[in-house]
């Protein structure tokens, strides 16, 4: 697939469009994914900041601290409740757009999946070397086999 790809919230207030490729795309399992998705796990479609315009509306911000430990600022719809993408302290120039509220998801396929020892027993988790019990120290090999698969 290739770029631009839109997405929004689930009101339709707030609309966004990204510009550039994604670095990468990967699914969590972590207890906030499981929290804030309100269901099983959250995927995380990584990509360059300046890569995302919002062409409606007005992201609200929430500021938060990850399982992991990283701060993170949360970027959500203030009228539906939609969270959109964060915004992770630690890797400034990144954002984590959450996969769902892309207009088209057909196509979306994790590398990898993260905080496994926390998913819900009864998800399915496919074979991955990248699969991780918790957060892995850098995110380079789940943005190299990104690249290698989707290029
Ligand atoms: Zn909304
Ligand atoms: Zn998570």
């Amino acid at each position: 697939m290739e770029p631009p790809f839109t997405g929004g919230c689930q009101c339709g207030a707030i609309r966004y469009e990204i510009t550039a490729k994604p670095l990468t795309l990967y699914a969590c399992h972590c207890t906030d994914c499981q929290k804030q998705s309100a269901s099983a796990f959250g995927m995380t479609f990584r990509i360059q900041s300046d890569a995302l315009k919002i062409i409606a509306g007005k992201p609200k911000e929430w500021h938060t601290v990850a399982d992991s430990g990283n701060a993170k600022v949360a970027h959500f719809c203030g009228d539906c409740g939609t969270r959109l993408y964060n915004a992770p302290a630690r890797h400034p120039g990144a954002l984590s757009i959450k996969a769902g509220t892309l207009d088209d998801t057909s196509w979306l396929q994790p590398v990898g999946s993260v905080w496994t020892r926390s998913a819900q027993p009864w998800v399915a988790i496919p074979p991955s070397p990248l699969n991780h019990e918790t957060q892995p120290d850098s995110m380079q090999s789940f943005v190299d086999a990104w690249q290698d698969r989707n290029g």
